[in-house]
């Protein structure tokens, strides 16, 4: 997968301490061939890989984190850019406000109909759903199943098979004369297995005769490339403003959320995840960023730790540990800032390829407070030094931090072989970076 692929390119980067033409290349082939995978237009992944390559040439690295993370995180930016950057909500300012639900059969739009009712409902808006399908009595029925189930009225007229618009225009004029309880009307249409004229005539007819406020064109995320095809044709027809992405909860990535935004240009306004009528999401283009590059959650660990981390402590403590002057109160305050980071399984677990195997591991940041404690409870010259803790202070120590000598004993221990290993891998680090900074 991306995520396994992209880990395997960034290896190269791993010990640069600046981001170069050269050791970015093999990181951007994976990313475009990624995309490509994930159903992005061949030209825009090309540009979207040239994009990424000047943000990332020449910058320095931060010290918290590794080159490969930095470029997952303008790459992740770069995507939300290119899907719009920011959410876009739907217009709802006239009274009532019509929203006019397009798309091919089976895309998702009764569904998805019926979750954007029980959505603005939930807003304390007034819906009405309007059953436009006159061809499936099956669609109307499924449609009152589902207004039922949302306690959200369906208008619809079992006798028509012939005027969707009149229908349609029926429903607003009922919503209408029910003086101020509908100030939003949810229209769903019938839709067609493939692009037909007649489909696209009617859809248009009542576009025409009913101006909604928004006009939303429905899109399964599982028809790949075929969805851009589908997006391109509704929108020189129907020139829509905002587009659904439906059935999110498959193995899909994703992909066509950018395809689509870069062919018609027109921003993604929900995502549907299932078919329960609350999987619905407002769509967020950072989010479905983290969805396409399927890195766990890594940006927001980068966001963190660039807000977080002090660059001059950790110098000092880098310096502290090559020396072997790292006391307990260090690892206090090393304790102290991951616990300002957040929730440790948390942290972990936005590291990709650990957030599985920590799925069941019982692990919290109680963890730190026994050793929070024992250490609180030395004095500042045991902190310094923990050689002058004999059986005498240990047992005060205990005593002060409710714990037992046994308990100090295995921290004591533990700290040293901390020690041990942490002098092993600063001195190495140091060494490694005067190679580099030689070379
Ligand atoms: P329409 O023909 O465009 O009105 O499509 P429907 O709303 O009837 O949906 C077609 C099928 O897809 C139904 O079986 C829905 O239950 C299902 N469906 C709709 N949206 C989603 C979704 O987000 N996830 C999943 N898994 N299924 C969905
Ligand atoms: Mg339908």
């Amino acid at each position: 997968n991306l995520s396994d692929r992209l880990e395997r390119s960034f290896k190269i980067l791993k010990g640069q301490g600046r981001i170069t033409e050269i050791n970015i290349a093999e990181s951007l082939k994976e990313i475009r061939r990624a995309l490509i995978e994930a159903d992005v237009n061949y030209k825009v992944a090309k540009s979207f890989t040239d994009e990424v390559k000047q943000k990332a040439i020449g910058q320095e690295v931060i010290k918290a984190v590794n080159p490969s993370q930095m470029i997952v995180k303008i790459v992740h930016d770069e995507l939300a850019a290119l899907m719009g950057g920011t959410a876009t909500p739907i217009n709802l300012k006239e009274n009532p406000a019509v929203i006019l639900v397009s798309g091919l059969q089976g895309s998702g739009k009764t569904t998805f109909s019926g979750k954007l009712a029980l959505h603005l409902k939930k807003k304390g808006r007034g819906v009405l759903l309007i059953g436009g399908d006159i061809y499936r009595p099956a669609a109307i029925d499924q449609l009152k199943v589902l207004g039922e189930q949302i306690g959200v009225e369906v208008y619809s007229e079992p006798d028509n098979k012939t005027d969707a618009v009149a229908l349609v225009q029926n429903g607003i004029r009922y919503a209408k004369s029910k003086g101020g309880t509908f100030n939003t009307i949810i229209i769903d249409t019938a839709g067609r297995l493939a692009i037909d004229e007649q489909m696209m005539r009617e859809i248009a007819a009542i576009k025409e005769a009913v101006r909604p406020s928004e006009t939303l064109f429905v899109v399964d995320s599982m028809t790949g490339q075929d969805a851009v095809n589908t997006a391109r044709e509704f929108n020189e027809r129907l020139d829509f403003d905002g587009v659904v992405l439906t059935k999110l909860d498959g193995d899909t990535r994703g992909g066509a959320a950018i395809s689509i935004h870069s062919v018609v240009d027109k921003p993604l306004k929900f995502v549907s995840m299932g078919e329960k009528m609350e999987a619905l999401d407002v769509f967020h283009p950072e989010r479905m960023a983290d969805r396409i590059l399927g890195m766990g959650d890594i940006v927001s660990l980068v966001e963190k730790a660039q807000e977080q981390f002090d660059e001059e402590e950790a110098r000092k403590l880098q310096k502290k540990l090559a020396r072997d002057q790292f006391t307990m109160q260090d690892f206090l305050n090393q304790i102290q800032q991951i616990k300002k980071m957040g929730n440790i399984k948390d942290l972990a677990s936005m590291i990709p390829g650990v957030g599985k195997a920590l799925k069941d591991v019982d692990m919290d940041n109680s963890v730190f407070k026994q050793t929070e404690a024992i250490i609180q409870s030395m004095t500042p010259a045991e902190r310094e030094n923990p050689g002058l803790l004999n059986g005498v202070r240990k047992a005060r120590v205990a005593k002060g931090s409710g714990t037992d000598v046994a308990a100090v004993n295995r921290l004591l221990k533990q700290f040293d072989q901390t020690r041990k290993m942490m002098k092993m891998v600063a001195g190495g680090g140091g060494a490694m970076a005067r190679m580099a900074g030689a070379a």
